[in-house]
Order: C-alpha cells, then structure tokens, then sequence
C-alpha cells in the first residue's frame, strides 16, 4: 500500500511509530440465530461465562481507576457491576434466551435497550444515570459474547496506536492503558478539552484528521507526530528509518530537559517566575512534580465528573482535592471550580444541546441556578485545604457582581463548616479567570475583589477573535499570537499590578515556547503549562535577562497583524534555540 501523510493538529508531544487499534463509538455488531431447543442450557451458560468476563473487566477497571483518577471515577464501575447482580436484569436475559430461542447477543442487546429506554424516560436523575450504566453494561457483554474481549480496559495485546473518530472526555480509561503509544482521531481541536487530557496523560496524540478512521484498518502500519500534527500511513521502510532518528533526538531533547526541571524559573538576571502545572486528574499530581512544577495553578476539577453518571459527593471531591493538596504541599493548589458546559458535557448534569455551547449556560452560570453544587465543591475544598496552601478560582467570570455573589456563598459556606465544628481551612486566595473580553474591560474594578488573576487564553482567544476553539475548519484564524490578546494581556497585567496582585497565565498559550519571551516581558507572574512543557519553558525562561524580556516585549505593539508578531516571536526563539522540537520535529 502506498505511503500517505494526514495533517492535523499535533495535541499532545512525542512520536509513535506502530500499528494502528481501530476504536469507534459504535455498537457492537453481532447476528440474530436461533438456537435448537438442545443447544439453549449452553447457550445459557455461554451467558453466564460472559457475565463472569464482564464482571472481572469491571472490577479490575475500578481497582485502576481509584488508584489512578480517584474515588468519584471508581464507583461508577462499582454500579455498573451491581448491575450484574440483579436478578431483574439477568433473569429476563435468561428467559429470553429460553422462551425466544435466540443467541445471547440478540437478547442481551434487547433486555439492555429495554431497560435503558424505560430507566431514561424516567424524571428522576438517578435514573437516567442508570440508563447510561445498563447500556454500557449490555455492549460490555455483548463484545464479551462475540469474543472481542474487552476494547475498553486491561492491557492491549500489543502496542498500538488508537486510531478513533473521537476522543471523549469519558475515553479516559483508554489513556491509561498499557501499549498506548499514541492517539490520533478525525476530530477535535488543540485546546479542545480531549486534546488536554491526552498531553497530561503523556501520550502522543494528533487530532483533526478529518476521515482517518475511514483510511485504515487494524494492523496497519502508522507513524504519529504528536510535535507536527503530522501522521503517516503505511510508512515505506526510509520514512520509518527517518523517524526513528526523529524519534532519537526528541527523547535525547527530553533526557537533557531533565538536568534543568529542578532548579528555578530564574531569568539570568534573576527575576523568578512561578512556574506551576496544570492538571485534570488527582493521579496527574505526580506528574507535576516529577517535572519540577512549583505547585498547580489549574486543577480542572469539573473533570472528576468524568466518565459519567456520578455527580461526586462532599466526601469524594474532599479525598481527591485532599489526595493533590498533600501530595504537591508545601506548593500550593489552585482548584478551578467545575467549568461545565463548554465541551465537557457530562451526561450527569443535565446540560441541555445549545447552540452555542462555550457562550452557554456554562461554568459559573450552572452554579447561580444549582447552588448546591457550588457548596458541595467549597466544602469540600475548605476541608481539604488543611492539607497544605490552596487556592480557588473561578472560570468565566464577566464583572465584579459575579465575583461578589461567589465570594457571597464562600462565606455562607465558611460559616455553616464554622457552625458544624468540621475542621476546615478558612485562609485561601481567591482568584478570577481573565477569560472574557469583558473581564479584562474589568480588570481593574475584579482586580479589588480578589486576590489574583489567571488568564485563560484558550476562552479569552476564542472569544477576543470569534473562533470556535475547538473547531477545525476555523483554526487558522486561533491566533494567541495576536495583536489584540498582547493588548488584553497587558490591560489585565496593568490592573492587577496596580491592585498589588499576582497574574498567572493557564491557558495553552503558557505552554507555547514561542511566546514564553513575550509573556515574561508583559510582566506575568506565573505561567502554569501541562506537566510535560515545564522542562522546556524553564530552559527558556532560565537562558534570558528580565530586561531583554520587557524590551522584546515593548517591541511586540509595534505589529498589527497576527502574522507579523508570530514571525517577530518565532524568529527570534528560532534564533535563540535552535535545538528546540518543534522546529526540529515539524515535519
Ligand atoms: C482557558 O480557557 O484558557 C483555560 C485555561 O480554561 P479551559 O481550557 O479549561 O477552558
Ligand atoms: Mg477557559
């Protein structure tokens, strides 16, 4: 077959070269047959024995999961092995497969869309969640019953490259597997959150190739450049050879970030950045620090939601906030309340389809109407705050009367722990995220209501520039790198200095080597990147002078187009770090 090269969008750094596991969001596909009256007692036990698989595959999945994402993930393999157990369910498979004379798939397929439907009309939310566990549960035992063993947990026979449509939030367990090399899909954007989730996972991914997963087949040959964005199928042996070699330097690059991820983010001149991480899951905690991050300036906590079904209690959120706080102590944390909304739609929350689901009722917007969740979440923070330095912040927020209204419930919170004698930690900074036009307008009025800033690029571009982030046909025109965000930046740098404030920068932008110059010059306090980009944006911050930073930056306003000043940035950090990969690895 012959070579061919797909571009798209490189979302998480490394390079893979193997064979390709096709994985799509379909049901599984199996026949209907009957089965002779004398054939039916091993048709029954043939079900028995798949319900045995299915019943080890979940709990070994929890048994991962707890250990590595956290409790609130763990137990919903715990519900869905209760279902295993109900008589109500099995039984009617059992009678079905006996009065129908039918396969186990077919009437496994059946009974477990019958009680899904029944469970989803149902009003009550617990029900509804119990509708996604039986369905999954019944696709479970199907692809068990036809011998496809399990596509979802344990280890993969051999390494492989996911090949898959798309990469859902809940596709999580499919990261933590083993022989993962890497994951390309058709869709999804570089800040699209499943683009986020696989670069803190550490597994090389590409996203945005449009029909990939109808141009391969299982086995075949693929190489991923998760630096480039480039894939390559069914390689001719010299592209093979040429990215081994590729493949060399970039761990060589990697091995010579490690000397220099545990000293300081010190310019020569020795002006200290705080260079932190930012992390999705408690198990990435580890992470963090393994690379040298001073602390966790983003915990995306709406992702304890993951993999649905589970709004997580008080006691859940308290051991997983608990578990990163002492775990990165004495750092400190910055936990972001839940950002749902968005593309994070878990299917517990209720999120109705929007037609414009980043502008929706997201974030913030979700608490003012379910208080509750919001409480829940600040007990369970306050709590988990006597653990070592913690901090809150919160997403979206669009003037000082929403700022106002959460610090409102953090007290009432405060009070009612104070009232209830629960041993909790009042002294936390609070903090807005910059993400909104709107905010940086406000600035200086948010500025007097809290005790830092963190700019959120990914939102802040996407709304600054009217670009969908996480659509593809549009990402040409995603430009951090343009003249309009360096003004907002440096408004919100402004306000907040004024006000005797820190600014931290958590969006990708932070993460991009091109702009590390640039963001130290615009007097950023903080810079908090996915675990694997800290040893490279401390090599940089470590090789240049405060003082050329702030020239280089002065200089920036000088360009009024997006092009211009990526060319001023790019050329210059070329120049200065030729070794750097993504210039090395772009192609
Ligand atoms: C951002 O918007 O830049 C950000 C850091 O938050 P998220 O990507 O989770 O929206
Ligand atoms: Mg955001």
């Amino acid at each position: 077959m012959a070579e061919k090269t797909l571009t798209g969008i490189p979302a998480a750094p490394g390079i893979a070269i193997g064979e390709v596991f096709l994985f799509k969001h379909d049901e599984p596909e199996f026949r209907e047959y009957p089965v002779t009256k004398t054939m039916l007692e091993s048709e029954i036990e043939r079900f028995e024995e798949s319900l045995k698989q299915t019943r080890r595959q979940l709990t070994a999945l929890r048994n991962r999961m707890a250990k590595l994402v956290g409790e609130a993930v763990a137990r919903i393999f715990e519900a869905q092995s209760a279902m295993l157990d109900d008589i109500e369910f099995t039984g009617m498979i059992r009678r079905g497969i006996r009065k129908d004379g039918l396969n186990a798939e077919a009437i496994v397929h059946r009974t477990a869309h019958s009680f899904h439907d029944a469970f989803a009309a149902m009003d009550d939310e617990v029900f509804r969640c119990k509708a996604q566990d039986v369905r999954d549960v019944g696709h479970r035992i199907v692809k068990n019953l036809l011998g496809k063993g399990d596509v979802t947990i344990g280890p993969l026979e051999h390494p492989a490259v996911i090949v898959t449509d798309d990469l859902l939030p809940s596709d999580v367990i499919h990261l933590l597997r083993q022989n993962i090399q890497a994951v390309a899909a058709d869709l999804g954007g570089s800040t699209s959150h499943t683009a986020i989730l696989t670069r803190s996972l550490e597994v090389p991914s590409v996203v945005g190739l449009r029909e990939l997963t109808t141009l391969v087949q299982n086995g075949d040959r693929i190489i991923v450049n998760g630096n480039s964005g480039k894939i390559i199928l069914n390689p001719q042996k010299l592209t093979t050879k040429s990215y081994i070699v590729k493949r060399k330097r970039y761990e060589e690059y990697l091995e010579s970030l490690s000397d220099i991820e545990h000293l300081p983010a010190e310019t020569t001149d020795g002006h200290r950045i705080f260079l932190k991480a930012n992390i999705e899951l408690p198990g990435e905690a580890g992470a963090v620090l393994k690379h040298g991050g001073e602390g966790i300036g983003l915990f995306r906590s709406e992702y304890l939601f993951l993999t649905r079904n589970v709004i997580p209690d008080e006691e859940d959120q308290y051991r997983d906030y608990r578990k990163v706080i002492e775990s990165v102590a004495p750092h400190p944390v910055t936990i972001r309340t839940f950002d749902l909304g968005g593309d994070k739609v878990f299917t517990d929350l209720p999120l109705p389809a929007e037609p414009n689901p980043f502008m929706g009722w997201r974030a913030i917007r979700v608490f003012f109407d379910h208080p509750n969740l919001l409480r829940t979440q600040l007990r369970a923070v306050l709590r988990a705050a006597v653990a070592g330095p913690t901090k809150i912040m919160f997403p979206l927020i669009s003037d000082v009367h929403e700022i106002r209204r959460l610090k409102e419930m953090l007290e009432e919170v405060k009070s009612e722990l104070e009232t209830e004698q629960v041993e909790m930690n009042p002294d936390i900074e609070i903090g807005a995220m910059i993400e909104l036009p709107s905010a940086v307008v406000m600035a200086d009025s948010i500025a007097e209501e809290v005790d830092f800033f963190s700019i959120g690029t990914n939102d802040l571009t996407q709304f600054v520039l009217a670009v969908d982030r996480g659509n593809e046909r549009v990402r040409m025109l995603f430009r951090p790198l343009h003249p309009a965000m360096i003004r907002m930046i440096k408004t919100t740098v402004e306000a907040a200095h004024s006000a005797g404030i820190d600014v931290a920068m958590c969006g990708e932008m932070a993460a991009n080597p091109a702009a590390t110059m640039l963001l130290v010059g615009l007097k950023l306090n903080e810079l908090s990147v996915s675990p694997l980009a800290l040893g490279e944006i401390k090599k940089i911050i470590r090789s240049m002078s405060y003082e050329e930073a702030v020239d280089f930056a002065e200089k920036a306003f000088e360009f009024d187009t997006a092009e211009e000043l990526e060319h001023y940035c790019i050329d210059e950090m070329k120049h200065r770090f030729a070794d750097l990969p993504i210039w090395f690895n772009s192609s």
